[in-house]
């Protein structure tokens, strides 16, 4: 059998490159088949997918160690970024997700010598401002949904414009390299890894709620409560970075990735509420901070993990609250159009009413939450 695609994945245990590990080995995924290399920090997790991948660990972050580690993976042709680094402010994200970014390509550029595609992963945060700007600590004018692919940039700090702006120098570097960006919307997924992991968290207030007998109160406001916003899922965003990678057309090219539905919060919160077995409440108009109700928690999770012999984990790893209040308390309605991408010919969506049951009965099914 003739090896076609050789993937290195830098954030292999992520919630895209959980599904990215999934879809890569199967008989029809394009370019296949596909041997897999994958990169993370900590070791290789048991809930990781079954499937057979070079498991490599390594901070990207780490020059030397980046050199020594990537530069021997000769045969590498496609590179998945789909890893990033959380900072206090935003300049210092630019700084530290830039610069895994080119430890990468320095040690992949002289070395893979049929590099030919890079996907770079970024999201709807182009589009929207960073953390720090939605929070209103920059003023800005931002766009108005729904987002397309060709919007100027905002005149504020982000590391999503940095990550692109090293890809499109180091295209220019090698002859034939080619890339796509990759933009979704808030992402459905399974990763107890994740350091933003919206089912998840999700999943974790409401057993906590299940188990203590409290309502379970929808924390957001009233913009994401009623208003549409669209969803991507981790599997749909797999598999339009692969469509990319393989297919010609759509070379060298940004894509927004989103399911190609829209929902409101209202009815996902039911959704939620019944798979645990608890009363979906009707919002009254009032928010309140996640982070604040669950800071004590801790040893609530502690006794549910080993009551429900789940995989050991701290509710600081799969609670991202802070997280869940950006998620739910939007600034403004947002929704990503999905135009730019079917015109070129990616026809993939989701169901996300759908899709939310599935990646909770995953991480039921995983041990991840009880
Ligand atoms: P995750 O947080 O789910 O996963 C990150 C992965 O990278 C993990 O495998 C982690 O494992 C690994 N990792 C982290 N730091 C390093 C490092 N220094 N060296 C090597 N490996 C590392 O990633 P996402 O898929 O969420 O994020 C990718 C991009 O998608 C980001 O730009 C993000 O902003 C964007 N995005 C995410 C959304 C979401 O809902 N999650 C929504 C829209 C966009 P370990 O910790 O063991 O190293």
């Amino acid at each position: 059998e003739k090896q076609q695609g050789v993937a290195l994945v830098i954030g292999v245990t992520g919630i895209v490159g959980n599904s990215l590990v999934e879809i890569l080995p199967l008989s029809d995924t394009p370019g296949g088949p596909w041997k897999i290399y994958g990169v993370a920090r900590r070791p290789k997790p048991d809930w990781s997918p079954d499937t057979s991948v070079e498991y490599i660990q390594c901070d990207v972050l780490d020059r030397e160690l980046t050199l020594e580690k990537i530069s021997p993976l000769k045969d590498v042709t496609h590179l998945f970024w789909v890893v990033w680094v959380n900072r206090e402010t935003e300049e210092q994200n630019c700084e530290d997700n830039g610069r895994m970014l080119s430890n990468v390509l320095d040690a992949l550029l002289p070395n893979a010598e049929n590099l030919q595609h890079i996907c770079l992963q970024t999201g709807a945060k182009h589009y929207l401002g960073p953390f720090d700007a939605v929070a209103g600590n920059r003023y800005f004018q931002p766009h108005e949904a729904p987002y397309h692919e060709e919007l100027p940039r905002l005149p504020v700090p982000n590391f999503y414009y940095t990550l692109e702006d090293i890809v499109f120098e180091a295209a220019k570097k090698k002859d034939g390299l080619t890339w796509s960006i990759h933009r979704p919307s808030f992402i459905f997924g399974f990763s107890p890894w994740s350091l933003m992991n919206i089912v998840g968290t999700l999943c974790v207030y409401a057993a906590i709620c299940k188990h203590e007998g409290l309502p379970f109160k929808y924390p957001g406001n009233r913009i994401t409560w009623e208003q549409f916003v669209d969803i991507s899922d981790a599997e749909l965003i797999a598999e339009q970075e692969i469509w990319a990678a393989t297919y010609p057309h759509a070379k060298n090219q940004a894509f927004n990735c989103s399911n190609g539905d829209v929902l409101k919060w209202k009815r996902l919160w039911g959704i939620i509420a019944e798979k645990f077995d608890l009363e979906p409440l009707p919002y009254k108009g009032e928010g309140f901070s996640l982070a604040e109700a669950m800071k004590d928690k801790g040893p609530v999770w502690d006794a549910l993990v080993r009551e429900n012999k789940l995989h050991p984990t701290k509710i600081e790893e799969v609670g991202n609250w802070w997280f869940a209040e950006f998620t739910l308390n939007l600034p403004q309605e947002m929704i990503n159009s999905m135009n730019k991408s079917k015109e070129y010919g990616f026809f993939g969506f989701r169901n996300t009413e759908t899709s939310l049951g599935q990646w909770i009965d995953k991480m039921k099914a995983s041990n991840a939450v009880p």
